[in-house]
């Protein structure tokens, strides 16, 4: 087994994981109400989907 012949810094660490953040998957903003929603999914805050009203409150 390979075994690392130098401890990483905090540094090092740190640069590398810059590109990993939090996120949330597959959500798409409402064209409507700039909610966060699902792709091909109707908003469930204002109820448009494709730009119609399809779901009314
Ligand atoms: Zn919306």
């Amino acid at each position: 087994m390979a075994v690392p012949k130098t401890r990483t810094s905090k540094k090092v660490k740190r640069q590398r994981r810059t590109h990993i953040k939090l996120h949330v998957p597959g959500m798409v903003e409402c064209s409507n109400c700039g909610e966060l929603t699902k792709p091909h999914h109707v908003c469930k805050s204002c109820g448009q989907y494709d730009g119609k009203e399809v779901v009314s409150k």
